[in-house]
C-alpha cells in the first residue's frame, strides 16, 4: 500500500469508525445470526491475487456488524461493560501504526516511561499507597496467573528456579470465594496447583468471603499437613459485585504467611471514586490487586492494571536474561518483559494515557458516578414494579433482578427468567445477561457502557418489563 493510498484509505475507515459511534443506538443491540452464517458468507479458500480494501468497509457492515454484540451500544447492559474511549481507539491506532515491542527499556523507550508514568497516575488516582508499582498486562486472566504463581514461588523459596512444584512434598493450596471469577480456577490450574488444591471458601448472605471461614480451613489444611499458600479475595464479584472484607482477610493472610491477591478486574476503577473506597478498605495489605482499566473504565481492551507490593520479587520470578536482551543501561531502567509472562509487549500504556489525558480525573470520575446513579434510580423503578424484585443489594453499577409473577416459583420461574431475558435480546431493545445466584438464575442489568444515559436505562426498563409481560400472556 503506497502512503497515498494508505491516508485515503484511513480517511475512510475513521469516517466509518465515527458514524459506527454516532449511530450505533439505531442497531438491534445483539447479533441477527444463526451459527455458521457468517462462516458461510466467507470464502472457504484464501484469495490468490491481492484486492484493494475498499470492498473490506462494505463487509464489515454487511457482514460484521450484524454479526455482533454491539458492547458500545448505549443500551448494552451484558456482562460489564467494555469501553472504549474515542480517545483510547486513537492511541490504538498509533500503537499499532508505530509496531513497536516493547522487550526491553531499550527495545522502546518510551513504550516503558510511559507505562511508568501512567501506572503511577491510576495509582494515585485510585487512592494505592506509594510502594504500590504496576504494571500493564493483557487481561486480568493473565495478572491472578502471574499473582498466583509468585506466591507459589514464595512459599517454596523459588522452586522453579530448581526441580520447580515436581519436588515439592507438601501440595500449596489456594482460597477464594465461592464467588470469585473463572480466571482463578484456571489461573489455580495452570500455574500447577491444581483444581484440587483450590478451596473454596463459604460466603455470608451478602456474598462476601467468610474470613473466619477461611481461617478455619487454612488451620484444617495446616493440620493435613497441606501447604496453605495464598488467597485470592474479589473485590466486585461477577454475578453480584459483592465485595470479599479485604481487611479481615488480610488479618488471616498475615497470621500464616500467605499471599494475598485482590482481583478488581471490575469493580477496581470504582476506586478513583473516593466515596467508593470503603468497599476496598485493607487494599493497601494486598500482595497484588488487579484492575481492568479496559472495563468500566474507558481503555479499550485489552489494558490491565497489575499492582505489586514487591516488584523484586515478581522480577526475580519472572526473569530471563538472555545476553541478546541486556543493555548498558539495565540497572536504571525497568525492562519490564521481567514483570510478567509475555517478551513482547504491545505499546499498551498509550491508550491509558490518552484517555485519563483527554477525560482528566474529573471526567472519568464524573462518568462513573453518572453509571452509579442510573443503577440506583433502575433499582427504585423495579422495587416499586408489581411482581418484580432486586434480588440482590445495589452496590455498584449492577443491578440484579427477577419478574416474580403469583404463582411461579422454582424451575418454572427460572425458565420465565431465562425466557424474558432471551426475549429482550432477541428484540435488539437491549442487551442484558442472566446468572444463577443462590441457585435461582436472575438477570444482570449491567450499566456503564459510556454511551449509556438514563434514558437508555429507562427504554432497557421498559423493554424488559414488554418482555416478561409478553411471557406471561
Ligand atoms: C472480567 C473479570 C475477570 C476476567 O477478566 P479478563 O481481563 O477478561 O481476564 C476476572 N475477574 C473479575 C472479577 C472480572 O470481572
Amino acid at each position: 500500500m503506497t502512503p497515498e493510498e494508505f491516508r485515503r484509505l484511513g480517511h475512510a475507515f475513521v469516517d466509518w469508525a465515527a458514524d459506527y459511534r454516532a449511530k450505533v443506538g439505531e442497531r438491534p443491540v445483539g447479533p441477527l445470526t444463526e451459527p455458521g452464517a457468517i462462516r458461510a458468507q466467507l470464502p472457504a479458500t484464501p484469495p490468490e491475487k491481492g484486492e484493494p480494501l475498499d470492498g473490506a468497509l462494505a463487509d464489515l457492515d454487511r457482514l460484521v456488524l450484524p454479526g455482533l454484540v454491539h458492547w458500545q451500544h448505549p443500551r448494552y447492559f451484558g456482562w460489564f461493560p467494555s469501553n472504549g474511549l474515542e480517545a483510547g481507539v486513537l492511541a490504538d491506532f498509533v500503537s499499532t501504526t508505530l509496531g513497536v515491542i516493547g522487550l526491553s527499556w531499550q527495545s522502546a523507550p518510551a513504550l516503558t516511561e510511559i507505562e511508568e508514568v501512567v501506572c503511577d497516575w491510576m495509582r494515585q488516582m485510585c487512592g494505592l499507597p506509594g510502594d504500590f508499582e504496576g504494571v500493564i498486562q493483557d487481561t486480568a486472566s493473565t495478572a491472578t496467573m502471574v499473582a498466583l504463581i509468585c506466591a507459589r514461588e514464595r512459599s517454596t523459596a523459588y522452586a522453579a528456579a530448581g526441580a520447580g512444584l515436581q519436588a515439592q512434598d507438601r501440595p500449596l493450596v489456594i482460597y477464594a470465594s465461592e464467588q470469585s471469577h473463572s480466571s482463578v480456577d484456571k489461573a489455580a490450574a495452570m500455574a500447577g496447583f491444581g483444581r484440587e488444591h483450590l478451596r473454596r471458601v463459604p460466603h455470608g448472605p451478602d456474598h462476601a468471603m467468610l474470613p473466619d471461614a477461611l481461617d478455619r480451613m487454612i488451620r484444617e489444611d495446616l493440620e493435613r499437613g497441606l501447604r496453605p499458600c495464598a488467597v485470592v479475595a474479589s473485590s466486585g464479584t461477577t454475578s453480584v459485585t459483592a465485595f470479599d472484607p479485604l481487611d479481615a482477610i488480610a488479618e488471616v493472610c498475615e497470621r500464616h504467611g500467605l499471599w494475598l491477591h485482590v482481583d478488581g478486574a471490575m469493580a477496581g476503577s470504582a476506586l478513583i471514586l473516593p466515596e467508593m473506597r470503603h468497599w476496598f478498605a485493607g487494599v493497601e495489605r494486598a500482595d497484588s490487586l488487579v484492575i481492568n482499566a479496559h472495563k468500566w473504565l474507558g481503555a479499550p481492551f485489552d489494558c490491565t492494571l497489575y499492582y505489586v507490593r514487591d516488584p523484586e520479587h515478581l522480577q526475580r520470578v519472572m526473569s530471563t536474561n538472555p545476553s541478546y536482551l541486556r543493555s548498558t543501561h539495565d540497572d536504571e531502567v525497568k525492562n519490564y518483559r521481567d514483570w510478567g509472562i509475555p517478551l513482547g509487549r504491545r505499546f499498551r500504556a498509550l491508550k491509558l494515557w490518552f484517555v485519563i489525558r483527554e477525560q482528566g480525573v474529573e471526567g472519568l470520575q464524573a462518568r462513573l458516578r453518572r453509571d452509579l446513579d442510573n443503577a440506583r434510580w433502575l433499582a427504585e423503578q423495579v422495587e416499586v414494579a408489581p411482581d418484580w424484585k432486586v434480588v440482590t443489594p445495589v452496590r455498584l453499577q449492577t443491578v440484579c433482578i427477577r419478574h416474580e409473577p403469583e404463582g411461579l416459583d422454582g424451575e418454572a420461574l427460572d425458565r420465565h427468567t431465562r425466557s424474558w431475558a432471551d426475549r429482550v435480546n432477541a428484540s435488539g431493545a437491549a442487551w442484558v445477561t442472566p446468572a444463577i445466584v443462590d441457585g435461582r438464575w436472575l438477570v444482570r442489568v449491567s450499566i456503564g457502557a459510556v454511551a449509556t444515559e438514563r434514558e437508555d436505562v429507562a427504554a432497557g426498563w421498559a423493554a424488559m418489563r414488554r418482555a416478561a409481560e409478553e411471557e406471561i400472556a
